[in-house]
């Protein structure tokens, strides 16, 4: 039997390299998405597992802004969607990833070549970015989350539409319509979409936090709905938007009648009718580029080198199937030791709940 865990052959690209951090752009002296790492590090969003401890580093205005409220102030060398800048010996330009407000993807381009790296992204609309085009480069580095050809995902307009009726008819049920979706980046989504169709929200702290942020920003969320942050046995006639790790506690269960939909990507998972049990609907609205995107992003990039990373190995062997040189990086450092706390980039912690 083949071990998952063999050592993969070392990666030999003068565009990327593998440090003991992680990823890392030679010309650009820049780690990607690193827990930690010397010098500066390029944070892609600001998800807890993207989140850095490195004392220096490298994103949009908005994401340090984030940042900075989840790992306390840091240096950081705030650079605005499509401006470029020179880093070391490379010219770096960010692109809007469209995953949550700030998220980027990064473009070096240096006498050696042009490297691109996505973070997570989607192509699908964002209603706190502005949307999203592909890169073209010579070597792409592409996340592949939803790397599977069973993660094709309905149109957002679809899901969006079924989440209102789903709220509406709760409440005219008589029922508390409990949303349940991470604090970053699908919570300010869900809170959009709710507002905006006149439905009032009360919001968990952690949420609640990152919409204030978001405000303070100039990002508001449409009425005529209103929203404002939960307070014990205080929902009433409203619909509680909450993370899926308070599913369990008193703050959903003591809710007398109620209806729960779960919003992730991870709808599809051949064990969600496990990981969900109990919840009365999951939407797949994600955040993530679903199967098609990832494809289309590989073809649309012109690269001539891939490079895949969070996501199944599988994926790069379709890619090599349609004639594209890709390789994927199961050891990037980043993949071990994933924090849980709001983390929206992989199902590990959903998984654990009940298989
Ligand atoms: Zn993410």
């Amino acid at each position: 039997m083949t071990s998952a865990r063999a050592t993969p052959p070392p990666l030999r690209d003068p565009l990327l390299t593998i440090t003991r951090h992680g990823l890392y752009l030679p010309q650009a002296d820049l780690h990607l998405d690193a827990r930690t790492a010397p010098g500066a590090v390029f944070v892609s969003h600001a998800h807890a597992d993207h989140c850095s401890y490195a004392s220096r580093i490298l994103c949009t205005p908005e994401t340090a802004a984030l940042h900075h409220a989840r790992r306390g102030h840091r240096a950081s060398i705030d650079v605005p969607l499509d401006t470029p800048v020179r880093v070391a010996d490379a010219d770096i330009t960010l692109l809007s990833a469209g995953h949550a407000l700030g998220s980027a993807m990064l473009v070096a381009r240096s006498a050696q070549g042009t490297v691109a790296y996505t973070g997570d992204y989607k192509l699908r609309p964002n209603p706190f970015t502005p949307p999203v085009r592909i890169p073209r480069c010579d070597v792409l580095v592409m996340e592949c989350t939803f790397g599977e050809p069973r993660y094709r995902f309905p149109p957002d307009e679809d899901l969006i539409a079924r989440l209102q009726h789903f709220v509406a008819d709760t409440l005219a049920a008589g029922a508390t319509p409990v949303v349940l979706a991470y604090a970053l980046g699908k919570g300010q989504e869900a809170l959009y979409h709710l507002t905006s169709a006149g439905f009032d929200v009360v919001l968990h702290g952690a949420i609640a936090r990152m919409c204030e942020i978001h405000e303070r920003l100039g990002y508001t969320f449409p009425g005529p709905g209103r929203w404002e942050r939960y307070r014990r046995d205080e929902v009433g006639e409203r619909v509680l938007l909450t993370i899926p790790a308070t599913r369990k506690t008193g703050m959903v269960e003591s809710l007398r009648t109620k209806r729960i939909v779960y919003l992730t990507g991870w709808a599809y998972h051949p064990g969600a009718f496990n990981i969900y049990k109990g919840c009365d609907l999951v939407l797949p609205l994600s955040d993530h580029a679903d199967f098609e995107e990832l494809v289309r992003t590989a073809k649309e990039s012109g690269a001539t080198r891939i490079y895949t990373v969070h996501g199944p190995p599988s994926f790069s062997h379709h890619l090599r199937s349609i004639g594209l040189d890709a390789t994927h990086l199961a050891a990037h450092p980043q993949d071990a030791g994933q924090e849980d706390e709001s983390s929206d980039c992989g199902p590990a912690d959903q998984l654990g709940l009940a298989l």
